[in-house]
């Protein structure tokens, strides 16, 4: 099974992520609420996935007071410095987490604007082709899909194994439908890619 590089795991607030744009009435004082994020625990850590931003970051004790007092309803910028003080924070860096918050998008203001809808580009050559070559694994990990209760990664009737034609096929798309680029990417995915090392080796 291929595993893709794990998002960032970030103390604190996810900076990185686009801020929101102002409109001309960002100096007055501003009212929260609560953006849109999913809360999760992991090894006894709390944890926020940020829709807009797909990014993770692991809650610490103020940061999860302002999200608490803005899940039911709009809140002041004043009453969410009251309550990151009461946790001992200086009020320095009470602005900075309510501002780091407030650019993460988890908590929103009158003044955030949503993204507009983007098109799609006109034209846009493919550059990396993912080749399925096989589901079969001679491992069983617990918590892979073709070992679960379903076993969704061969269903009865289906071929185990990718073959020539298919494959052949599949790269002659990706070479046609990627003119434009300087170099294209195969990836090969399992299952266990090297059971079906022959293929493989011929792509
Ligand atoms: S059983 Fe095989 S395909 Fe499934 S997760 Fe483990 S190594 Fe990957």
């Amino acid at each position: 099974m291929m595993v893709t590089d794990p998002e960032p795991l970030e103390k604190g607030v996810d900076m990185s992520v686009d801020t929101p744009r102002m409109s001309a009435c960002a100096t007055s004082p501003r009212v929260y609420e609560s953006g849109e994020f999913h809360r999760f625990e992991a090894s006894g850590r709390e944890f926020l996935y940020l829709v807009p931003a797909g990014a993770i970051f692991e809650l610490d004790d103020a940061s999860r007071a302002v999200l608490e007092l803005v899940r039911d309803g709009r809140v002041s910028h004043n009453l969410l410095m009251d309550r990151v003080a009461e946790r001992g924070v200086p009020a320095s860096e009470a602005e900075e987490l309510i501002a780091e918050l407030y650019q993460s998008r988890a908590i929103i203001s009158h003044d955030t604007i949503p993204d507009p809808p983007q098109n799609p580009p006109a034209d846009f050559p493919l550059q990396t082709l993912v080749l399925n070559l096989t589901n079969q694994c001679n491992l069983s990990c617990q918590y892979c899909y073709e070992f679960g209760e379903d076993k969704i990664a061969t269903p009865e009737g289906k071929k185990k194994f990718m073959d020539f034609e298919t494959a052949q096929q599949s790269v002659a798309f990706l070479l046609e439908q990627s003119a434009g680029r300087h170099g294209v990417h195969i990836t090969f995915f399992g299952g266990e890619t090297l059971m079906n090392f022959p293929l493989l080796k011929q792509v």
